[in-house]
């Protein structure tokens, strides 16, 4: 049956009010006791999925309906010792006999139940399944498309929005979401022996000019984003309190996509409930993007969901930018680096392919890295399991700050963050994301630090929060234009943590720009005031590069650093500073009580992010030492780009090495990172613990260490693409 306008009122007055009379009875039939074979070694009531680290995904295409690959396949998996499979249940195409009316069968089918065969065959190797949905998309069935038009998304001239042939996106505004999905789910829980459902594709910010959209108005505007947000929330509930009906055990995940960019989805609201959380950019997001987003997407997964699950997909297949090679392997050495970050980084590793006879007949060269990281992982599964994080900063990751800054610049927004990760992970400072809405007292204790690169949208009760860290000892490192907008990006007469910094406002953003007729732009420089460990490595000039913006504020005597105007760059008689350097600050720093504070006036990380001046770079991390005092737990030096991600473990402790040391740290597919020296490592243990053991994990191999206090010191001979350093209590 259609949905009539009518249909659709009834429906959207139910679904638009946060708290709705049908929404509730199903959140009370959520039991809040555990079964007991769900019961780990790893915690004693936790549920399976909040233990396990290792998942196998072999998405199928709809003529593996007919493949007779099901034992290789499980053997396979079985043979990477993954905990769990994501099995194809799909959205325009079944792999099993369903029911559910306008669920299309793949046409290879012929009565078989694939996925069927496919759960049993894991079950019996001691694999949990998992369905994997795919509400997004649908078939074009025309009696579906009669029978439901609005089960589709249209365009404004009123086609479909397809994909592939005969399949096209569908609207999350349907029922094909309120009523479809809970019926395929109430299918699957009644009929096989299911782990929990995973929804790909979904939530998406849709475009959609269907019936039912164009009452609600422009598919652009805030209002429509905002019942959109609203009605994924409600699908959301809906959707997990029909996956735990089948037990309480069980999980639900939708895809958020992951990354900083949130995928345009309000990702804190979406994930206050959350059972796990599904991190799903599976390869670098372009041609030129740097090694390490996928330990920054699990990291920043993190400061949403806490102490809940994150799992992020590693794409097997090659991919550059827009471009894939869906059935090609990537055979450089990127999917084991990204596996081995999202392991370091706290997340479960999950290690995809597509297509169940392609897979085991023509293009095998993905499974040997796939079966060899994945056991080595299982191996030494007691490191993996994080209780908290070394990490004593932590980068304040805004969102309202990326979408509702009105910056002065038209680049993008997040280049302030991911300016800031590229100057820690230069240098090796281990740090983790805080989310700007959890910044409270809990959240922020195990901290001695906190970095807001830019953040410019501050609520008055995240001021005072703020404010507070910085009362019981806290540091703070910002820049630019942090504060000086209210939570809805309303301009603030003066920085919001002004008081703090010593700092007033004095104008509006600046950029340095070249003359009109010449192509090669001049840049602010900046100053060195004051000698001190800001300057470090700084000795043997005056002044160093400076960032494309500043923000001007009152002048101070106490500058570290000051601005320099820009001057002209061409031709080379006419560069020359023509003024004394201003009294304009451009980085200020103060001690307030055990609290150190600085403050740059400008978008050094951006620049740094943008440009990549390493006088930049370094500015930032003189700042962090700065601040850190001697706090740093863990240090590692010696030469190469090294990430540095440092836990206490259930077994003791892990110090994790990725190593980005290769020619496409930055562009491309890192082929083999370069092997590194000797790498000093250094650990401050918390608690007086006593060190038993220590390995070196990826090589196999004992490592030889010395205490003293509570001090260790390792030499790690050589760095490979991975390594841990195991820590035994
Ligand atoms: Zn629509």
């Amino acid at each position: 049956m259609s949905m009539t306008r009518r249909d659709f009122a009834r429906l959207g007055a139910g679904i638009w009010m946060a708290t709705t009379a049908e929404a509730q009875p199903l959140a009370r039939t959520i039991p809040e006791a555990r079964s007991a074979d769900a019961q780990q070694a790893h915690g004693s009531s936790q549920p399976w999925y909040r233990t396990i680290k290792r998942i196998g995904q072999t998405n199928f295409n709809e003529m593996d309906a007919k493949s007779n690959k099901v034992d290789v396949w499980a053997d396979y998996w079985a043979s990477a010792r993954v905990q769990a499979v994501a099995l194809s249940v799909s959205g325009p195409v079944a792999f099993y006999p369903s029911k559910v009316p306008f669920f299309h069968h793949s046409p290879y089918l012929e009565g078989r139940d694939l996925f069927g065969e496919c759960v049993h065959a894991a079950k019996k190797r001691g694999i949990r399944v998992y369905a994997r949905m795919s509400p997004d998309i649908q078939w074009t069935d025309p009696q579906l498309l009669e029978t439901h038009p609005l089960w589709f998304r249209h365009n404004q001239d009123g086609s479909l929005q397809s994909s592939a042939p005969n399949i096209a996106f569908t609207c999350t505004m349907s029922e094909h979401y309120s009523k479809q999905q809970p019926a395929i789910i109430h299918e699957l829980n009644a009929n096989y022996d299911i782990d929990g459902v995973y929804m790909n594709g979904w939530p998406t910010i849709q475009v959609c000019y269907c019936d039912n959209c164009k009452e609600i108005g422009d598919p652009h505007s805030a209002a429509y984003r905002a019942m959109l947000m609203n009605r994924v929330e409600e699908l959301i509930n809906l959707y997990k309190a029909t996956v735990l009906e089948k037990s309480p055990d069980n999980f639900y995940s939708c895809n958020l996509g992951g990354g900083l960019k949130e995928s345009g989805l309000e990702q804190w609201r979406l994930t206050r409930d959350a059972l796990w959380y599904t991190a799903d950019n599976q390869s670098r997001s372009g041609v030129v993007a740097p090694i390490w987003q996928d330990a920054q997407q699990v990291k920043f997964a993190r400061a949403l969901m806490g102490d809940r699950p994150v799992a992020a997909v590693t794409a097997s297949y090659g991919r550059a930018g827009q471009i894939m090679w869906r059935q090609v392997t990537d055979t450089t050495a990127e999917p084991t680096c990204r596996m081995a970050q999202t392991a370091a980084a706290g997340g479960i590793v999950w290690y995809h392919w597509l297509g169940l006879e392609q897979g085991f007949q023509e293009d095998r060269r993905w499974q040997a890295p796939g079966r060899d990281f994945l056991s080595w992982h299982a191996k030494n599964d007691a490191h993996f399991h994080n209780k908290r994080s070394l990490s004593k900063v932590a980068i304040v990751a805004s969102s309202r700050s990326v979408t509702a800054y009105k910056a002065p610049y038209p680049e993008d927004r997040t280049d302030h963050l991911e300016g800031m990760y590229a100057a820690l992970v230069e240098a090796r400072i281990p740090f983790d994301f805080v989310h700007d809405e959890d910044l409270n007292a809990k959240r922020l204790a195990g901290y001695s630090a906190l970095i807001l690169p830019n953040v410019a949208l501050l609520s008055d009760a995240q001021t005072q929060a703020l404010e507070q860290y910085v009362q019981t000892g806290g540091s703070l490192l910002a820049t630019f234009q942090t504060g000086l907008f209210d939570e809805h990006g309303t301009p603030r007469s003066d920085f919001a943590l002004g008081k703090l910094f010593g700092i007033q406002k004095a104008g509006e953003p600046v950029r340095s720009s070249s003359q009109k007729t010449d192509p090669i732009g001049a840049i602010h420089l900046q100053s060195i005031r004051k000698r001190g460990p800001l300057s470090e490595g700084f000795e043997e000039t005056t002044w160093i590069a400076g960032p494309v913006w500043r923000q001007p504020i009152a002048p101070s005597a106490d500058a570290d650093m000051t601005f320099i105007k820009p001057y002209p760059v061409y031709p080379p008689e006419a560069v020359y500073q023509r003024e004394v350097p201003s009294d304009l600050p451009s980085i200020v720093a103060r001690e307030a009580g055990s609290s150190r504070l600085v403050y740059m006036a400008g978008d050094m990380d951006s620049s740094f992010w943008r440009l990549d001046h390493p006088d930049l770079g370094r500015q930032i991390a003189n700042a962090v030492r700065w601040i850190l005092k001697d706090s740093n737990a863990v240090d590692v030096s010696g030469d190469g780009l090294i990430e540095v991600i440092a836990w206490e473990t259930e077994s003791g402790f892990a110090v994790h090495m990725l190593n980005y040391t290769g020619a496409n740290a930055y562009r491309g597919h890192m082929r083999k990172p370069a092997t590194l020296t000797e790498q000093q490592v250094r650990v401050v243990l918390p608690n007086g613990a006593r060190i038993r053991k220590a390995s070196l994990l990826y090589k196999g191999e004992s490592a030889k260490f010395t205490q003293n206090g509570n001090i260790v010191t390792i030499t790690v001979p050589t760095v490979g693409l991975y390594e841990v350093l195991g820590l035994e209590v």
